[in-house]
C-alpha cells in the first residue's frame, strides 16, 4: 500500500520538476501537518534525526559548560551531540524492570550546571514522561524528548515527542517514517523555533529537508496511525506466543495507557536460561532469515570515562548493553504467516540450543 504511495509520489515529483526546486510546497506542507498530528504550534523539517537532535539542544540554549542528563544506553550520536555543543554527557541507569530511562535516578544527576534532560524512547518501550516533567519543571531544566523510534506513539493519550520542550523524529532510511534520511523538530515554544530557525540559516538553509523527501513523509503520516496500530497487534501475537519461555522476555507490554511504537521490538535475552550466547541466538535467528539484532552498546562502556560523568554504578545500562536483542520492525507488516514464522523460527532455536550451543563459537563477536 505504502509502496503505491511512494511512486505514485515519485513519478508525480518527477512529471512535475517539482523534485529538483529548493523551495516548494512539500516541506511546507509536512510541517503543517506534523504540527497538527501533534498538535503544537511549530514543527521544523531538518536532515537527519541526528541533526534534529543538536538543534533541539541549541534551541533550549544547551552550551559549552552546561550538563545533559540522559541514560547511559541510548543512541551512540545523542551521546555525541551532547559533546558537540561542549556539554557534558551525564550518565543515568536505566529502569531495571524496562530497560528504559529511568526518571527516579534524575534527582541525584541534577547539579545546578543542568540545562536539559535528554530522553529516548526506546525499542518499542516507553518512558513515563509525567515523572519527568514532575522533576524538571520546578528545577527549570528543559526536556528534550526523542521519539525518533516510536512516531505517533501515546502516552496518557499524548503522542510521543510532545512531553517535553522539544520533540525529535527521525526520517532515517530505516525509520518507521523515511525518506531515506531527514528529521524534525516539535515544540510549541516560539522562542525555541526562532531560535532554531535563525541556527540554521546562516546565510542559506544549512540542515534542510528536500521537497522530494518531504512529499515522501506525507502519506506515510497519513497511514501512520493505522500502520502503528497493525504493527501492536503483531507484537501482541508474538508477545503472547512466547510467553513462558525461558530467557527471552519483551522488555515493555502494551497498556490502555501507554501505547508504544514499534521501529524495533526489544527483548531482554538472557543467555544463562536460554541456553545460548547473545550472538550464537542472535546468528541462528539470522540463519532462518529473522531480522534479530544486538541492541546498542552503552555510551559508559564505549567512550573514555573523562568525556562523561555518570551516577552511581550504571549496573543496568551494562546489562542492557549485553542482554538486548531487537526485532527489526518491517515483519510486523507481513501479515500472520510472517509473524508465525518468527515465532517458530525463535521456538525451534530454543529447542535445539543445546545442539546449536556445541557447533556455533560461544563468545559475542563485535
Ligand atoms: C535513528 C535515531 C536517531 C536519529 O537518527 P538519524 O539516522 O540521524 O535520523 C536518534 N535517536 C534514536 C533513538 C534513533 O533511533
Amino acid at each position: 500500500m505504502l509502496e503505491d504511495a511512494t511512486k505514485d509520489v515519485l513519478r508525480s515529483m518527477v512529471e512535475s520538476g517539482d523534485w529538483g526546486r529548493y523551495h516548494g510546497r512539500f516541506v511546507p506542507e509536512l510541517c503543517r501537518q506534523l504540527s497538527e498530528y501533534h498538535a503544537v504550534e511549530h514543527a521544523l523539517a531538518c536532515c537527519s534525526g541526528t541533526a534534529a537532535i543538536e538543534l533541539a539542544l541549541r534551541g533550549i540554549g544547551v552550551q559549552e559548560g552546561d550538563e545533559v542528563i540522559l541514560a547511559a544506553y541510548d543512541f551512540k550520536a545523542n551521546f555525541q551531540n551532547v559533546l558537540h555543543l561542549k556539554a557534558t554527557p551525564v550518565l543515568i541507569d536505566l529502569d531495571p524492570a524496562t530497560f528504559q530511562f529511568d526518571p527516579s535516578q534524575l534527582t541525584a544527576a541534577i547539579t545546578p550546571k543542568t540545562r536539559a534532560i535528554l530522553v529516548s524512547h526506546l525499542h518499542g518501550g516507553v518512558v513515563d514522561m509525567r515523572q519527568i516533567r514532575k522533576i524538571a519543571a520546578p528545577a527549570g531544566i528543559a526536556i528534550v524528548e526523542d521519539a525518533c523510534q516510536n512516531p505517533g506513539a501515546t502516552l496518557y493519550g499524548r503522542r510521543a515527542g510532545t512531553w517535553g520542550d522539544v520533540g525529535v523524529l527521525s526520517f532515517g532510511g530505516s525509520k518507521l517514517l523515511t525518506s531515506g534520511r531527514g528529521g524534525a523538530i516539535l515544540t510549541s515554544q516560539s522562542v525555541i523555533a526562532e531560535r532554531i530557525k535563525r541556527y540554521v540559516l546562516r546565510g542559506n538553509d544549512a540542515y534542510p529537508l528536500s521537497e522530494i523527501q518531504a512529499a515522501l513523509v506525507i502519506p506515510q503520516l497519513e497511514a501512520l496511525d493505522t500502520m502503528n496500530e497493525r504493527r501492536g497487534n503483531a507484537v501482541c501475537r508474538i508477545c503472547s506466543a512466547l510467553t513462558g519461555l525461558e530467557g527471552l522476555a519483551a522488555l515493555q507490554l502494551p497498556t490502555e495507557e501507554l501505547q508504544p511504537g514499534y521501529y524495533k521490538l526489544g527483548f531482554r535475552f538472557t543467555a544463562s536460561r536460554f541456553g545460548l550466547s547473545r550472538e550464537q541466538f542472535v546468528s541462528a535467528l539470522r540463519a532462518e532469515e529473522i531480522a534479530m539484532d544486538a541492541g546498542f552498546r552503552s555510551n559508559h562502556l564505549i567512550h573514555g570515562s573523562r568525556r562523561f560523568r555518570a551516577v552511581g554504578e550504571l549496573t543496568e545500562a551494562t546489562r542492557a548493553d549485553q542482554e538486548i536483542v531487537t526485532l527489526h520492525h518491517p515483519v510486523l507488516l507481513e501479515g500472520d504467516a510472517a509473524i508465525r514464522q518468527v515465532v517458530e523460527a525463535i521456538r525451534k532455536v530454543h529447542h535445539y540450543a543445546s545442539q546449536i550451543a556445541a557447533v556455533a563459537p560461544p563468545n559475542d563477536g563485535p
